[in-house]
């Protein structure tokens, strides 16, 4: 029992509750849309009560950067950290959605303009989203500039999101410009975020990835909760012309 002179979570009132949750992750399935060159997930029953066994057993066999996932800095830098050496508090706490979704390429004036707090995770929400919703892969998603990418830097953020599966060009000849600019700051970016139906605003997130020995890439069961009201929201849309 708790006395009355205790105040659970500082006498706050609590900021979330089960049907406050928003789920990130799109489905894993064996036709996930898939970035080009990478191999499908494959599922495989070893046993199947179904068959006659005593139980199930199912063994999957897939990328690591299938579908909704993490990407450490070790994804772009010899020397980056892989994710069991990101400390836990990368993959969880305070987020903001913002959303630009009449833009191809999200530019740092794009950002400037959004007052965009420190020490948080930024999740940027673009026309990708419908593009996610797709089966095929579609080169001419939305992406974000490396000077972007250095202002977000600056700010400190717990980790990026993106609703697609890269921040940068597809094909670029220069490499990975802005996954990089991250890398090297030892921010995770989170991709394939499925952010389409999530209203810009402040959340409470979630985003763990697996306890994979020295990998750069987990996939991940990312939820948002809701924080705030929604009017306090509409301070976060930042639509770009
Ligand atoms: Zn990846």
């Amino acid at each position: 029992m708790i006395p009355e002179t205790v105040k659970v979570n500082g006498g706050r009132k609590p900021i979330h509750n089960m049907s406050d949750m928003l789920d990130l992750t799109l489905p894993l399935t064996e036709k996930i849309l898939r970035y080009p060159g990478d191999s499908l997930p494959i599922f495989k029953k070893e046993t199947d009560i179904e068959r006659g066994d005593v139980l199930t057993v199912s063994h999957l066999s897939m990328n690591c950067h299938a579908g909704t996932h993490v990407d450490a800095p070790a994804h772009f830098l010899g020397d980056g950290e892989t994710l069991d050496e990101l400390r836990l508090g990368r993959f969880h706490g305070p987020a903001v959605v913002y959303e630009y979704l009449d833009c191809d390429v999200i530019a740092s004036q794009d950002l400037r303009a959004a007052q965009i707090p420190e020490r948080h995770h930024m999740f940027l929400k673009t026309r990708n989203s419908e593009l996610l919703q797709r089966d095929t892969f579609s080169s001419t998603y939305c992406t974000v500039s490396p000077d972007a990418a250095e202002l977000l830097c600056a700010l400190q953020p717990l980790s990026v999101g993106f609703d697609y599966y890269s921040l940068d060009p597809y094909e670029e000849e220069t490499g990975f410009p802005a996954h990089t600019v991250f890398a090297r700051a030892g921010i995770p970016v989170y991709v394939c975020l499925n952010l389409k139906d999530v209203p810009v605003g402040e959340y409470l997130f979630s985003g763990f990835p697996l306890r994979l020995a020295g990998a750069e890439a987990s996939p991940v069961r990312a939820v948002l909760m809701q924080a705030v009201e929604s009017s306090r929201r509409e301070n976060h849309s930042r639509k770009v012309t």
